[in-house]
């Protein structure tokens, strides 16, 4: 039973009562047990108990799960039921020597790898996207808007210095960039930068970063995201830092929980993996909580209206909803408007949208409705996965607003002072 083994107890815990079941936006879109949270636990608890094989039935179950977390807020017994999917796709992958197919395995070992993802990113930025651009009919590729995809036109870390100082700094905050960040969304990173700095803090970017693991860790590749993890933690502790921010909550909650469940089996490097997840903080956490934001220094700009869109990693791993509402109240003149269901998940889940993209793009679509309904010009976020994933989802609708990180509206705020 291996890997399943550990979490047995939690599988036996589930009664099959199904108060999960309309929290979980596989299912309700797609109205099939395996696709809920109680028909996944009990398809993983036969496995176990070696009732089933792992066929492709299986396996999709598994895989078009979300890793929302949704199920886990809503069962009244205590039952995770996304960690018991980490476990169930850690089993997968120990049972087949690896990660199948062959386009998800090359996908995360692209990712999990600084210098192949560049090249990736250099292709496309060079040959692949013009001619994207000129076929028809690929403007959304398997519900990604391929044709809308920001690609920076170098990558962020090779735009800026490894230190950036201040006057009298009151902290050194060393910077996570994060792959998306680094090689599409280039200008909200330097929106961090820019928000940061102008709160007095220097500014560190390790050129030695890698990807943080989340998305090998995700489909149970452990061995890969403990490479990155231990990289990671080198690479950020041999500075001379206060703090790590990251913009990206996905990255976030790999950097301040996963790592310290990655490395539970390393009791003697676990106290290194202790300091390091104690000086993570997402970015709008770090602003509200970390530093006193200079309110007067915040200009008006042109009136909007803006709703926000929890990110699965941020409300539900790292429980963090209050701050970034708070940041953009503390912009003057934008008005801020909540959407309904704000902390329902967007539909990317890494490479969700890619495997499965239908249901991926129908609960999508559910977002774009609540942000079409609030009124709202502008969203903002906190992750950059769901920014593109939202935006397409706009852009696919026929509609106009911009999705935007919050802090690219902190730093416009700062604007007129350039
Ligand atoms: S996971 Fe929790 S809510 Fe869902 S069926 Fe099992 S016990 Fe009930
Ligand atoms: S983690 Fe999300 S998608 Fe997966 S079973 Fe739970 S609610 Fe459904």
């Amino acid at each position: 039973m291996g890997v399943l083994n550990d979490v047995y107890e939690m599988l036996n815990t589930c009664n099959k009562c199904g108060f999960c079941l309309t929290a979980c936006k596989t299912y309700k879109t797609d109205l099939r047990e395996p696709m809920s949270p109680r028909g996944r636990i009990q398809l993983i608890k036969k496995l176990a108990d070696g009732v089933i094989e792992p066929d492709k039935d299986y396996e999709d179950a598994i895989n078009s799960c979300l890793l929302c977390g949704e199920c886990a807020v809503a069962c009244p017994s205590g039952v995770r039921g996304n960690d018991l999917v980490l476990a169930a796709r850690r089993d997968l992958k120990l049972r087949k020597g690896g990660i199948k197919p062959f386009t998800k395995s090359f996908a995360l070992k692209t990712l999990a790898s600084p210098s192949r993802l560049e090249h990736g990113f250099n292709l496309f930025r060079g040959v692949g996207k013009g001619i994207l651009n000129r076929i028809d009919g690929l403007d959304y590729f398997r519900g990604v808007d391929v044709k809308g995809m920001p690609v920076a036109k170098k990558p962020f870390m090779d735009q800026v210095p490894e230190h950036i100082t201040v006057n009298n700094p009151k902290k050194k905050v060393a910077f996570f960039v994060g792959c998306f960040l680094n090689h599409s969304l280039d200008g909200t990173a330097h929106s961090v930068v820019k928000v940061l700095t102008k709160n007095d803090c220097d500014v560190i970017i390790p050129k030695d970063q890698v990807c943080c693991g989340l998305p090998q860790y995700a489909y149970g590749d452990f061995e890969t995201a403990k490479e990155n993890a231990r990289k990671t933690i080198e690479s950020f502790l041999k500075k001379d830092i206060d703090s790590v921010v990251t913009a990206c909550a996905s990255c976030g909650s790999m950097l301040k929980e996963e790592y310290l469940k990655l490395f539970a089996d390393e009791p003697n490097y676990l106290p290194r993996v202790k300091e390091f997840c104690a000086k993570v903080f997402e970015f709008s956490q770090f602003v509200e909580e970390e530093i006193e934001l200079d309110k007067s220094k915040l200009k008006s700009h042109t009136p909007v209206k803006v709703t926000y869109h929890d990110p699965c990693h941020m409300v539900r791993h790292l429980k963090i909803t209050s701050q970034p509402r708070q940041v953009l109240r503390s912009i003057p003149r934008l008005e801020f408007t909540e959407m309904n269901e704000a902390n329902r998940c967007c539909g990317a889940s890494g490479l969700v949208q890619a495997f499965y993209h239908e249901l991926s793009t129908d609960i999508t679509r559910q977002k774009t409705k609540n942000i079409v309904d609030s009124g709202a010009e502008v969203v903002a976020t906190s992750c950059p996965a769901c920014m593109l994933r939202i935006q397409g989802g706009i852009n696919f609708a026929g509609q106009k607003q911009k999705v935007v990180h919050v802090a690219d509206l902190l730093a416009k705020a700062y604007k007129s002072e350039n």
